[in-house]
């Protein structure tokens, strides 16, 4: 399965370096991150190309492989090995994302802002074509390389692009990049593709790939469906506007709809999950399509802010430490203690947020406004008045926790603020917002746990924030007992509703 994101011209004459690596190894599956940077020789300027994540599976014969873990050096090793659990969960989802948008969005065509007197009728762009797979294009096992059918499809795709507009398509992205099952030398390809939709500036073609041996031509396999979004650049670099689509009925209105699907999701997951930390909106709306995006900039920040590799120890009280970070724009502090009490159980206990009032007196009540997913929840907070103000605060937290995918990952629940339009700022509070926050969780022992509960301070808390790292409070140091008494107390015994979950 592979991802795609940006793309620009490469010229004759001019160098480009791959650069690939696996960033983690599941189970039989492996993350490959794959970078292309361009370099003018003349100039000596260099570009990034594209970005591509790959998933590989391991198999030998027909049994799966048990892959040996690889262990991530450098802080942004760390950093990648990370965030590629989340993103393989965002994966794992991806078809029920769709599913889900287009039973609760009616998409809106807004034809208005078309070129309708431009109109294609989709079957014009339809493309057809058949490539025999030979010893060049396929691995020593006879495989034909994915790379090999990537290529024809690109070329069959861009062929229907520009039956759309009649011109020279860019190819901009490609999405979930999906090798059903392998093809060999021999086999004959049936590649086909047409324009699914057509937005103002940006088209989306899709293209399926069959295989069959010459002799049962009727068996034909269904390798491989990508859908690839292409642009029309002029003189500028500029997008230009695009003729409408008129799809065929049927399949191609369904097609129609999914590409909108499509787009959506991409434009929400390229808002959300590629910006930088420093750059998200503090409190982005919730929404159900772009839940998983959400979700992933919560566990993902988080596991970004525990990868720093510049965390300064600041106090330690009775085995109690306190770590801060300085970053260009923002403090973080973290604080850690080892507890006796089993990792799993604690990892019930705080992800529930409605206990926490039991422990922290930041948090006065708790209400689950609504259990998204098994693991993912919002919830209203409110909190007393902090230092210096009259008004008690309010949050709206969207709390997102996630098992150890192996060996020395921890348990993770992030916290981050989203906006929800049933719960809006009211006069009786103060809209308070965290950006990130959350609990890791290591498992030391059989009753043995560190746990860290990390914190990256908005502006609104700095002055406390401060004044605890300085040593000026003992706030932070008596809440985090209170804490370890809190597990230590329910270590046996969970509530009913947790077990459940
Ligand atoms: P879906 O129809 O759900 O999109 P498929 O795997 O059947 O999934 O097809 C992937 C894409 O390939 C389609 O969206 C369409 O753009 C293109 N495609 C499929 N069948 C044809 C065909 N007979 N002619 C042209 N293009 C096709």
């Amino acid at each position: 399965m592979i991802q795609n994101v940006g793309n620009h011209l490469r010229r004759v004459g001019q160098v480009v370096n791959i650069k690939a690596k696996v960033n983690r190894a599941f189970n039989s599956s492996m993350e490959v991150g794959i970078q292309v940077a361009s370099e003018d020789l003349c100039s000596e300027k260099q570009w990034n190309v594209c970005k591509a994540l790959a998933t590989f599976v391991a198999r030998r014969e027909i049994t799966k492989v048990k892959l040996k873990q690889i262990t991530p050096r450098t802080e942004e090793e760390k950093m990648e090995h990370s965030v590629a659990a989340e993103r393989r969960r965002m994966r794992l989802v991806y078809a029920d994302t769709i599913k889900d948008l287009l039973a609760n969005c009616a998409i809106q065509d807004d034809l208005e802002s078309r070129d309708c007197s431009r109109m294609v009728p989709a079957e014009k762009t339809c493309v057809e074509s058949v490539e025999l797979v030979l010893p060049p294009h396929a691995n020593h096992q006879g495989n034909t390389f994915g790379g090999q059918i990537m290529a024809w499809m690109e070329n069959v795709a861009t062929i229907a692009a520009s039956r759309l507009c009649r011109a020279h398509p860019t190819l901009k992205a490609i999405e979930m990049f999906h090798f059903r099952g392998p093809s060999q030398v021999g086999d004959r390809l049936v590649l086909k593709a047409i324009v699914n939709n057509a937005f103002k500036h940006s088209m989306e073609v899709g293209v399926c790939v069959e295989a069959y041996r010459q002799e049962a031509e009727t068996h034909r396999r269904h390798i491989n469906s990508a859908f690839m979004t292409f642009v029309v650049l002029d003189a500028d670099d500029q997008p230009q506007l695009l003729p409408w689509i008129r799809p065929q009925p049927g399949d191609g209105e369904r097609r129609y709809r999914e590409a909108s699907a499509r787009k959506k999701i991409r434009l929400d997951r390229k808002y959300i999950v590629s910006c930088k930390q420093t750059e998200v909106p503090l409190s982005v709306p919730w929404d159900p399509s772009n839940q998983v995006y959400l979700s992933y900039n919560n566990v993902s920040s988080l596991k970004m802010l525990v990868a720093k590799d510049n965390w300064v120890l600041s106090s330690e009280i009775s085995q109690v430490r306190l770590y801060t970070l300085e970053d260009d724009k923002f403090l973080s502090f973290h604080m850690e203690m080892v507890v006796h009490v089993d990792a799993a159980q604690a990892f019930l206990l705080l992800s529930d947020l409605r206990q926490r009032p039991e422990w922290d007196k930041h948090y006065r009540s708790v209400e689950l406004v609504q259990q998204v997913d098994e693991d993912d929840a919002i919830y209203h907070v409110t909190s007393p008045a902090l230092g210096g103000h009259t008004k008690p605060q309010d949050f709206v937290i969207l709390a997102s926790r996630r098992k150890p995918c192996d060996n020395g990952d921890p348990y993770v629940i992030a916290l981050r603020s989203v906006t929800l339009p049933t719960h809006r700022e009211t006069p009786e509070y103060r809209r308070g917002e965290t950006l990130c926050s959350g609990f890791c969780l290591w498992r030391e022992g059989d009753q043995l746990t560190k746990v860290s509960y990390y914190n990256q301070a908005t502006p609104g808390v700095l002055n406390y924030v401060t004044t605890n790292v300085a040593g000026l409070s003992s706030e932070f140091y008596t809440t985090f007992k209170a804490c370890e008494q809190f597990l230590l107390d329910n270590r046996n015994d969970l509530a009913p509703s947790l077990q459940t979950l």
